[in-house]
């Protein structure tokens, strides 16, 4: 194939969220073939197949491309997907895809390889093209939003497990709490750490204050820095075990006006082992764009057609 031909291939990079529903089409080269649409992910996926919905959406999508072709397709799930990236496991926001297979009758419908992916693990693939980490043999990553999103990539390749769902950081237990989960354990620490923590320690502390603007009062609320001990506390774990070359924190707390950001840094020094990994501890804040999701899922899928045609060419 000509390189004036590769120039019009491109990739669709779906994200799915318990919000919002984005769609984009990515080229080889990584830039957005136009502005992403974005849709609500509850009104959408409210009534009907979850799959027809998907493939209805593509079909326009690929419909108002007509000179462009498509090379593949790749959708993030806020929730865990079985190791051979097919098959949704466990969805809570968007229980209608709970036990769907994704890829088969997305495959069969538009003859191009088809993946389902962690959401968070798109999130890295972005932050990892974007800062240029592809050499580095350890990288762990924390997207604290509704719940705490936790991506690993080492020694080349995304951590994935034996059942594809490595990195669920945020269901370590806390002892001595009894909250209930929505993945159904008691205590998890997500609870104390992100999105619906933050919002309760608003109503109960900060109720005058607007959502967007509490961390302006970090200083007079220890409540704040307990929240943030539990952040650390769980990213400090991940470190000790791992001992990683990056650390990226993001999300759409961590972005929040006014983030503590430099204390939560100190504080996860704070619970690291000295003298190292303590010592050499690397931060970094991954992207604040709404299309992360997309454009990471773009890099994914033309990471994996590289490999592919690689092994192929062996
Ligand atoms: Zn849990």
């Amino acid at each position: 194939m000509s390189i004036a031909n590769k120039k019009n291939e491109y990739v669709i990079g779906i994200d799915i969220g318990g919000t919002n529903f984005r769609i984009g089409g990515i080229l080889r080269n990584g830039s957005l073939i136009s502005e992403p649409s974005k849709y609500s992910s509850r009104e959408m996926f409210e009534n009907g197949s979850p799959l027809d919905i998907l493939i209805h959406a593509i079909s326009d999508f690929i419909d108002s491309f007509p000179s462009y072709v498509l090379k593949g397709i790749c959708i993030g799930f806020p929730g865990t997907v079985d190791l051979s990236k097919e098959t949704v496991i466990s969805c809570p926001n968007l229980p209608s895809f709970t036990n769907i297979n994704i890829s088969v009758p997305l495959e069969k419908t538009f003859h191009v390889p088809v993946v389902a992916e962690h959401d968070v693990l798109l999130l890295l693939s972005h932050d990892i093209k974007e800062q240029h980490l592809e050499n580095a043999n350890c990288i762990i990553s924390f997207y604290i939003g509704t719940g705490l999103g936790n991506g690993i990539y080492i020694h080349d390749r995304f951590l994935d497990g034996k059942n594809g769902v490595a990195g669920e950081l945020g269901h370590i237990p806390v002892y001595g709490k009894k909250d209930l989960c929505p993945c159904g354990n008691n205590g998890c620490i997500e609870l104390f750490c992100a999105g619906k923590a933050l919002e309760q320690l608003q109503t109960d502390h900060l109720s005058d204050v607007p959502f967007s603007e509490i961390f302006t009062y970090y200083k007079q609320t220890p409540e704040l820095s307990q929240y943030l001990d539990f952040m650390a506390i769980a990213i400090s774990t991940e470190i000790n075990i791992l001992d990683p070359v990056y650390i990226i924190l993001s999300g759409g707390v961590i972005h929040m006006k006014n983030f503590p950001y430099s204390e939560l840094c100190q504080k996860i020094h704070h619970f690291t082992r000295k003298p190292y990994p303590a010592n050499s501890l690397n931060f970094i804040k991954g992207s604040n764009n709404p299309f992360s999701g997309i454009l990471g899922a773009g890099a994914y899928m033309w990471n994996k057609l590289n490999k592919q045609n690689k092994e192929d060419t062996k």
